[in-house]
């Protein structure tokens, strides 16, 4: 399954480095950085540097070095934000459902208080 990829999202341009971001941790292959709206006192988006659309996208179609380079990326920002003891909550939205706003693969990491219910509508 191909998915067609819009270079013109706000997370492929602050990958190319045409606006700024708040970077938590870079790697070669991951970038995880502050959320401009945070929904929590921490709100991290975690995305691969690939072109990667949705979740599912990149859960079928990363190679073994961006998926171990991200998931590797992702524990270090839970230990970097100290978020292991009292947890975190990940959100991946995806396409028209998931109300996904910015198309370019991404997690959001939240924490720092209890979360409440899971969904809301
Ligand atoms: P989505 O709805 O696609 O899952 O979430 C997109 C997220 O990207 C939102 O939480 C929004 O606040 C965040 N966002 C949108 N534009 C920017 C930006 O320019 N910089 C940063 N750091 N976050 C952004």
């Amino acid at each position: 399954m191909t998915y067609a990829y819009d270079d013109t999202n706000i997370f492929a341009m602050i990958l190319r480095g045409e606006i700024p971001n708040s970077t938590v941790v870079e790697t070669d292959h991951s970038l995880a950085f502050r959320d401009i709206h945070p929904q929590a006192p921490v709100h991290i988006l975690l995305i691969p540097k690939g072109k990667y659309v949705t979740i599912d996208d990149f859960a079928a179609n990363a190679g073994p070095e961006e998926a171990a380079d991200f998931w590797a990326t992702f524990a270090s920002v839970i230990e970097s934000e100290g978020l292991r003891e009292k947890g975190f909550r990940v959100i991946s939205n995806a396409g028209e459902h998931g109300l996904q706003e910015v198309p370019h693969f991404h997690l959001h990491i939240l924490g720092g208080h209890a979360m409440g219910p899971i969904l809301a509508r």
